[in-house]
This record gives structure tokens, C-alpha cells and sequence, in this order.
């Protein structure tokens, strides 16, 4: 089961989408420094079907992405509403999930979202924008990861590749 806190509509999160990013609770990674500690506490609403149709119906026109934000506690239901949007929305809305594990967990498959970001926090590291992160930022291609983590590094030189993303 997932529970959320919270919801808002981003744009950076996924380059080159609008996304209504789902902040989801119960955080297993207990990363250090972690800049959501909220996110570790096991409350808020319940997340299922029922939430996302009310969500698509209040939101799906105005967004191009569905955004989970964690879920690491219970990687299957992710995958298992990531597959209900794209039934849903007869696969017109992306789905991408921010997680925090290096690697897909609970046997879900890549191949049923559009976008991945995988990598713990490491304080050392930095996030995404950083050049030493361990994150990555992937879109699917034909069941296929492809990193597109230097599309949020566009400070470091790689501007022209964000906006032709656009
Ligand atoms: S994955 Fe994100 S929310 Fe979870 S502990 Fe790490 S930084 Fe915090």
C-alpha cells in the first residue's frame, strides 16, 4: 500500500514535460541529509486507482506526465498504477517514477514507464545538478534505459541539449 502527501504540478522534474509530481511517504532509504525527511514518516492518503482518476480528471488535461515521487516501500503498486494511467489515458500521459533505489526493485520492469531516476542521496554526491552524483535520470526507449541525466547539468555545458529536449 502507498499512502501520498501531498501533490503539485513541476517542470523540471522531467525535462520536456509537465508533470504532477505525487509525493509519496513511508521512505525506506534513509538517505543522509536527506532533503525530505517528512517523506520517511508512514502517513498521509492512501494512493490507488481511485485517487488517480480524480487526479486525471481534475489535472490529466492540464499535464503531459504523471510523476511518482518515492514508493520504494511498495515498488509494485507504483508499477501497477504507472500501468492504470497508461490504460487510463490510453497511453497519452507519460509516467515516471523519482526512486531511490539504484535499481528497480520488486521485479517491476522498466518497460512500464516512460522516465526513471534511480540513485540514493548522497550528501557528498549532490542530486541530480550535480556533476558527481551517482543519480541518474533515464527515459525508456523501446524497453531500453537511456541516461538523460545531463539534461538537468545544463549549467555545466549542456544547454543546448536541454532546449532541444524541448
Ligand atoms: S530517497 Fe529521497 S526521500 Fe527517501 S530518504 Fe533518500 S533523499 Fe529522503
Amino acid at each position: 500500500m502507498l499512502r501520498f502527501l501531498s501533490y503539485n504540478i513541476v517542470f523540471q522534474e522531467v525535462p520536456g514535460e509537465v508533470s504532477l509530481a505525487i509525493n509519496i511517504s513511508n521512505c525506506p532509504n534513509g538517505c543522509k541529509g536527506c532533503h525530505s525527511p517528512y517523506l520517511q514518516e508512514d502517513k498521509g492518503d492512501i494512493l490507488d486507482e481511485s485517487v488517480i482518476d480524480a487526479l486525471l480528471v481534475k489535472y490529466g488535461d492540464a499535464v503531459t506526465c504523471i510523476c511518482f515521487m518515492g514508493g520504494d516501500a511498495d515498488p509494485q503498486t507504483v508499477e501497477r498504477l504507472s500501468l492504470y494511467i497508461r490504460k487510463s489515458t490510453d497511453s497519452q500521459l507519460k509516467t515516471a517514477w523519482y526512486s531511490g533505489k539504484a535499481r528497480l526493485q520488486g521485479n517491476c520492469s522498466i518497460a512500464n514507464f516512460d522516465y526513471l531516476k534511480l540513485g540514493p542521496y548522497v550528501e557528498s554526491l549532490g542530486g541530480l545538478d550535480s556533476s558527481t552524483t551517482n543519480q541518474h535520470f533515464y527515459r525508456i526507449i523501446a524497453g531500453e534505459l537511456v541516461d538523460e541525466s545531463f539534461l538537468f547539468q545544463k549549467k555545466k555545458g549542456h544547454e543546448a541539449h536541454f532546449v532541444e529536449s524541448i
